[in-house]
């Protein structure tokens, strides 16, 4: 039977659940449980793929084309869970779930509430989770948001019940708080995390382990007794939380305090003490490299740290396999179409990367970019946008077809050599209408692609609406681009990776690689890129 661990948030948002949900998940992985993950968020939006992610960070796409909350992100890089559609629920999608039975007649004449119709559909997906998977032990449950928020009530409430259906000894709550610092005071504050968990209780839901992120600080003995003593918890219960650095060296902290040990002796669970010897090796090594690699990341203005989580992340990965730091830095493209000197600032990098967009914003200074880095013969990696970018620089330099450009910046362009994917057209809604989802890509023989995967076929993540357009393809193709990966459907060629004869390393794929990169197994294009841009290092010096 399947134990479930519910985290849950106080205080403030993005206090850390994902990382502590995922990390517990990595230590309980450890000692050879199963287990899956979900996250529920309180928001309306059906999924998060119409959210900017400027505002709420990086949507996050898996196998089965979900796009979701870029805590799943987290889940897959640090624990082998397999995660899918069922993963992620967010309130918008309860309700359309319940409306849409509403209508069909379902209910019979009932009137339809929060208590029990949405209680029960939460629950209902809860079960789900494992519903079609065998052997799961833990699930790991996220819920979203903080408590006290009216929009997290039904959820909470769900999990009441939930708890009293499924056995009180099965479950088991993790609430993460902060503790913040008080610098006039000289002291680390619990008053916070005692209303929440008092907030916590007047749901009907008393947390079983407190996680206090208390910043650079550490909770001493006695203000770890006062937070058990208040809050209703064990003393052991009561984990310290202080920021480190490298996150994937956080769930060694954990497990130095016994979080999953903690956990599971909630559970009635009797496992042995897990093998963390890989992934201790994993951090150390990441700790101990010293090589900086300097890689431009050049597009819009990007203000949230979180915009492009899974490719910050895939560079740290490809940085521990190469033995070194990559040091990813964002530059502006709009400055380029406002004069700055393009070669004066790009050639302080040893990598240029374009990456995923949409809209026309800073697309002309993208190009800019692209063009510096194949005349200089400078390592570039394009990743969805950034395969489109490459393709219309080449299409206009090489081709000598000056406006050239995608007919998602320009309907009428004479030469749309990126148009809208065939099954686009007629699609009017916006909410999970693209091309998502893995997708079989066939690698040409030769080619950076096959040397990267050393593989003939390989399965890669996409979201996006436009392709290349196979009108220019034998024209590019006869001056130097090369199409290395290729997905076929029926008589229909959609090329995938494109590379540039002649150039040390110029790749850029239509798919988001970045989604299946792991800290212990590097994404091959990230881990040959950052080589390729640690080899120019060396060779300019
Ligand atoms: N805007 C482009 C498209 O829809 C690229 C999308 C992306 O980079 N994810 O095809």
């Amino acid at each position: 039977m399947t134990k479930y661990v519910f985290t849950t948030g106080g205080v403030v948002s993005s206090v850390g659940k994902g990382i502590v949900s995922a990390g517990l998940g990595l230590l309980l992985e450890s000692r050879g449980l199963k287990i899956a993950m979900m996250k529920l968020d309180p928001y309306i939006n059906v999924d998060p793929g119409t959210m900017n992610p400027f505002e709420h960070g990086e949507v996050f796409v898996t196998d089965d084309g979900a796009e979701t909350d870029l805590d799943l992100g987290h889940y897959e890089r640090f624990t082998s869970a397999k995660l899918s559609q069922k993963s992620n629920a967010t309130t918008g999608s309860i309700y359309n779930a319940v409306i849409q039975k509403e209508r069909r007649g379902e209910f019979l004449g009932k009137t339809v509430q929060v208590i029990p119709h949405i209680t029960d559909e939460i629950k209902s997906r809860i079960r789900m989770l494992t519903a079609e998977e065998d052997g799961v032990d833990v699930a790991i449950v996220e819920i979203g948001g903080t408590v006290g928020d009216i929009e997290s009530l039904p959820f909470l409430e769900a999990l009441r019940q939930f708890r009293l259906e499924i056995g009180p000894e099965n479950c088991c709550f993790v609430h993460v708080t902060l503790v913040p610092y008080i610098e006039a005071a000289g002291e680390l504050k619990t008053k916070p995390t005692q209303h929440s968990v008092r907030a916590l209780r007047d749901i009907g839901l008393q947390p079983d382990v407190i996680v206090c992120r208390t910043g650079k600080k550490r909770l001493g003995p006695d203000q770890c007794a006062k937070i058990a003593l208040f809050c209703n918890v064990t003393r052991e219960a009561i984990i310290n939380a202080e920021d480190i650095s490298p996150i994937y060296a956080i769930p060694l902290n954990f497990k130095s305090q016994q979080l999953d040990g903690i956990v599971l002796k909630r559970l009635g669970m009797d496992v042995p003490e897990g093998d963390l010897s890989e992934w201790t090796a994993m951090v150390e090594r990441l700790k101990a490299a010293e090589k900086v690699v300097k890689i431009a990341a050049v597009g819009k203005y990007v203000g949230h740290d979180d915009a492009y989580k899974s490719i910050n992340e895939a560079f740290v990965h490809a940085g521990i396999w190469n033995d070194c730091k990559v040091s990813l830095q964002w530059v502006d493209s709009e400055q380029f179409e406002k004069g700055v000197d393009v070669a004066a600032t790009l050639s302080e990098y040893d990598g240029i990367v374009v990456g995923p967009g949409f809209g026309s914003r800073g697309i002309e200074g993208k190009i800019m970019a692209v063009r510096y880095a194949r005349e200089n013969r400078v390592p570039y990696f394009g990743i969805c946008l950034g395969m489109q970018i490459a393709v219309i620089e080449m299409t206009r330099s090489l081709l000598g077809l000056p406006k050239a450009t995608s007919t998602e910046f320009d309907p009428n362009t004479p030469d749309p050599v990126i148009s809208l994917l065939s099954e686009q057209r007629g699609v009017m809604e916006m909410g999970g209408t693209m091309r998502l989802g893995q997708y079989r890509c066939e690698l040409g023989e030769d080619t950076l692609a096959r040397a990267a995967y050393g593989s003939d076929v390989i399965f890669e993540r996409h979201r996006h609406r436009y392709e290349f357009n196979n009108a220019y393809l034998e024209r590019l193709c006869a001056s130097g681009m090369v199409v290395s990966g290729r997905h076929v459907k029926g008589d229909h060629e959609l090329v995938e990776i494109i590379e540039l004869k002649g150039h040390p390393w110029f790749c850029a794929s239509q798919f988001h690689p970045e989604f299946k990169s792991k800290p212990q197994r590097p994404q091959p294009l990230f881990r040959d890129f950052v080589r390729a841009a640690a080899a120019y290092k060396d060779a300019r010096a």
